[in-house]
């Protein structure tokens, strides 16, 4: 989208964005503004003359309201846990950051919802769904500060979707502040609601290209009251495949997680990762980690009991352990989430988020594994993830002793051989992380060329004129 630009904005406007927020929430000191201008994984550094920390949905609208007037692009944040670059200002845009907006306006246990605010963290939106004992179900390893509007806008996936479905699923209604600074007020709990387009939808996924998300009603599940979690080793992604089917066979609904990871992926955490212990005795090529769980108290364990014995006798595992306790059920956990993490000591890592019809799976990582090291012999395939939703995170650590810098060179190169075997499958290039900056120049390359118009068409609709992080996803 070409947009004429005006000039960056002067003093005299800075003070008018400041003024809006006053002069506590406008961050100019260098050291206070860093850690909005740097994410995750040191891939980007932005800039920015001024961030902004409103307090208030109208305060964003009155943003809005100027930067449209003025033609300031805006680029939103919420926890900054994003993973494709889409929340740094990267051409000097100012920072909208929805952190103070963290009020849970209301917990609603009859109609089995939950109204938040976008700055809300996640782990504090499921702690207060808890403690009116509902589910919110949601979950992934950054929970401790990511927030609502940030998965909202990233329509985050994470361990649970397998049985709740994305943050799409997870939303009634919205709250958002458009472009020109108008709010629209869609804060609806209406489970059932045909009067035309649907709207929200069109708001989330959007990485903050079409509006500013101030608040959302969520949906809440029963709480669970029991959970059974287990972790077993498997020969190949092709077992833990019929141990997944077998499992949704014989447990239906209560199959909440389905976690896939290969044994070296456990090597890294186990040597990288503090408080970590191998659940099984002997190590296997391939492991899962499979939870349970169900509203009813009693029978859950049986059915895990069971189903191992099941897959056993099949020969779908080679052994399981089942967690003995709360502690030993989140020792699983952790070990599942620090995967991303300890693939840092270990070098370069490039990175796929991509996602194949589950049928595919263990062909995909096959072919993958396989042109990735004729690419580039000695590296080392860490394909890990939610196999229950065909969302493999194909991660590439280097070969040992490589240089670091010259194996992050090829990223491009093995970016592509990768994704062209995803578009083999029908799959897609991102599963869960979403475009942002880090896959932008790859999509006109794998979307169809009629639903680019169509999204080129709704950007240019909602956002004349290009003020809503511009130069991501598009
Ligand atoms: P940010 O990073 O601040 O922003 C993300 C995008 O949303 C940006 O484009 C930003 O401009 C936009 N945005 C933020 N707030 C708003 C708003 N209120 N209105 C409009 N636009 C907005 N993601 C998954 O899907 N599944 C996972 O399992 C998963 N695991 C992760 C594990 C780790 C350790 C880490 C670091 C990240 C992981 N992520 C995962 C990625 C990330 O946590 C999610 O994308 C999360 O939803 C981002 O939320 P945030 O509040 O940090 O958003
Ligand atoms: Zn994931």
């Amino acid at each position: 989208m070409s947009i004429q630009r005006a000039a960056p904005p002067n003093p005299e406007l800075l003070a008018r964005f400041a003024a809006i927020v006053g002069e506590k929430y406008a961050v100019t000191d260098p050291a206070a503004q860093a850690p909005y201008l740097v994410e995750m994984r040191g891939l980007y550094h932005g800039r920015t003359q001024l961030v902004l920390r409103p307090g208030a949905t109208a305060e964003v609208a009155a943003i809005l309201r100027l930067a449209n007037e003025t033609r300031t692009p805006i680029v939103p944040q919420g926890g900054n846990t994003g993973l494709v670059g889409g929340q740094i200002p990267l051409a000097g845009e100012l920072v909208l950051s929805l952190t103070r907006l963290d009020r849970i306006r209301e917990v609603d246990p009859i109609s089995n919802t939950m109204t938040c605010e976008a700055g809300v963290v996640l782990a504090n939106a499921q702690a207060a769904a808890a403690a009116a004992e509902r589910l919110f179900p949601l979950s992934l390893a950054a929970e401790g500060s990511c927030t609502i509007g940030g998965n909202l806008a990233t329509n985050a996936g994470g361990t649970a979707v397998l049985a709740y479905g994305n943050a799409r699923e997870l939303v009634l209604g919205l709250e958002v502040v458009l472009a020109d600074g108008r709010i629209w007020n869609g804060l609806t709990k209406l489970k059932k609601d045909n009067t035309g387009y649907d709207l929200k939808q069109l708001f989330v996924g959007a990485e903050g290209t079409l509006g500013i998300i101030t608040a959302a009603v969520l949906k809440l599940f029963p709480r669970p009251r029991a959970v059974e979690t287990a972790f077993a080793g498997v020969a190949s992604p092709r077992a833990a495949l019929a141990l997944l089917n077998l499992a949704e066979e014989r447990a239906g609904g209560a199959v909440t997680s389905f976690e896939l990871m290969p044994r070296i992926a456990v090597e890294f955490a186990l040597r990288h990762g503090a408080g970590t212990r191998d659940p099984l005795g002997a190590p296997h090529p391939w492991y899962v980690l499979i939870e349970l769980s169900s509203a009813a108290r009693d029978g859950l364990r049986a059915s895990l009991e069971e189903l191992l014995a099941t897959a056993a006798e099949r020969g779908l595992l080679a052994d399981a352990a089942i967690a003995a306790s709360i502690e030993q059920a989140q020792s699983f956990w952790h070990l599942r989430n620090l995967i991303s993490e300890t693939q840092r000591p270990e070098g370069g890592s490039i990175k796929h988020d991509v996602s194949v019809p589950v049928a595919a799976v263990p062909e995909f990582i096959e072919a993958a594994s396989a042109a990735v090291q004729a690419l580039i012999p000695g590296c080392r395939p860490v394909p890990f993830g939610h196999l229950g939703d065909g969302n493999v995170h194909f991660n590439v650590s280097q070969p040992v002793g490589a240089d670091k810098a010259e194996f992050l060179a090829q990223w491009g190169a093995v970016n592509a051989r990768v994704h062209e075997i995803v578009g083999k499958f029908h799959g897609s290039i991102s599963a869960e992380h979403g475009i942002g900056r880090l896959k932008r120049d790859v999509l006109p390359h794998v979307k169809d060329p009629v639903a680019l118009e169509l999204m080129r068409a709704l950007k240019h609709t909602l956002d004349p004129n290009c003020i809503l992080n511009p130069g991501k996803l598009l």
